[in-house]
């Protein structure tokens, strides 16, 4: 999970809120962009994902939401058919992204452009299908399942994953630790109500594979974490953020039984 330092604040490790402008979002930009993801996840769950998605074609269009460097829109891209445009907010992202569709050759059907998940530049009722994985809570699942269902077509899917509880209670350090970070974390049996009341819906639901945190997430992050800390050795700041990157993961070695990554699959309702 990265790039809650997106939202206006993040926190220390001494639970202080910092304002985003305190923080080199350069550094943030440069420890994320040599992963091939910036969030959890994995090939194997979009592609189980997009399994439960059938009504795509050649003139299908796609919109990836907070696409990053573009790990999972590539994967999509080689398994459906269909026009995809990427979007992040970070353009350092979106450069990536669009030098990783030019290398797979696929640059005639996927581009990366920059916006905000909150203003789409798409057309209302024009999209097949809106796919984000670990970026919705950056607005809040709820604001973004409901601005986001005014540009699918009748019948388009959304597929977004999220962070959620999987039980009714949990220990106070991790309850706590997720409210600070992101309050709108909920059960799934929660996040599937909302989803109703919005406008859509329930297709298939399924928890992704612990895997999607550790080898596909935390791992590679290791190597990461380490070259970062040699090349910014003394700044506070970028030893702070890497502390709090190290929490976060000892958390959830400690708590995945209480929480995970949860792909929700669903289609526009008919009103
Ligand atoms: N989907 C990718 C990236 C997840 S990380 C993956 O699974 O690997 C979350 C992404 O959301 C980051 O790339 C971040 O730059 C982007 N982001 C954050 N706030 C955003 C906003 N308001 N609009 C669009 N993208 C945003």
């Amino acid at each position: 999970m990265c790039f809650r330092v997106y939202a206006t604040t993040y926190q220390t490790m001494e639970n202080e809120n910092k304002s985003i402008h305190e923080f080199d979002f350069s550094l943030i930009c440069a420890y994320f962009s040599s992963v091939e993801r910036q969030g959890p996840g994995s090939p194997e769950a979009t592609l189980k994902a997009l399994s439960f998605v059938d009504n795509l074609t050649d003139r299908s269009l796609i919109a990836d939401i907070g696409c990053g460097t573009g790990g999972q829109t590539m994967v999509l891209a080689q398994h459906a058919p269909g026009r995809i445009t990427g979007l992040d907010l970070f353009p350092g992202f979106i450069d990536l992204f669009n030098a990783n569709a030019a290398k797979l050759n696929l640059q005639e059907r996927v581009h990366g452009v920059v916006g905000s998940m909150d203003a789409l530049p798409f057309h209302k009722k024009e999209l097949d299908l809106i796919w984000s994985e670990g970026a919705i809570y950056n607005i809040g699942f709820q604001l973004g399942i409901n601005l986001w269902r005014n540009y699918l077509k009748k019948g388009g899917y959304l597929v977004v994953s999220e962070n959620c509880w999987f039980t009714d209670e949990r220990p106070d350090e991790i309850h706590n630790f997720w409210m600070g970070i992101y309050p709108e974390i909920d059960t799934i049996a929660n996040k599937i109500a909302q989803l109703q009341t919005a406008g859509y819906t329930l297709v298939a639901c399924f928890v992704l594979p612990e895997e999607c945190w550790t080898k596909h997430f935390y791992m590679p992050l290791k190597v990461v974490q380490e070259k970062f800390l040699k090349k910014y050795r003394g700044n506070k700041t970028a030893e702070e953020f890497i502390a709090w990157e190290r929490h976060e993961e000892a958390l959830y070695h400690k708590y995945k039984a209480y929480y995970g990554y949860t792909f929700f699959i669903a289609k526009k309702a008919e009103l």
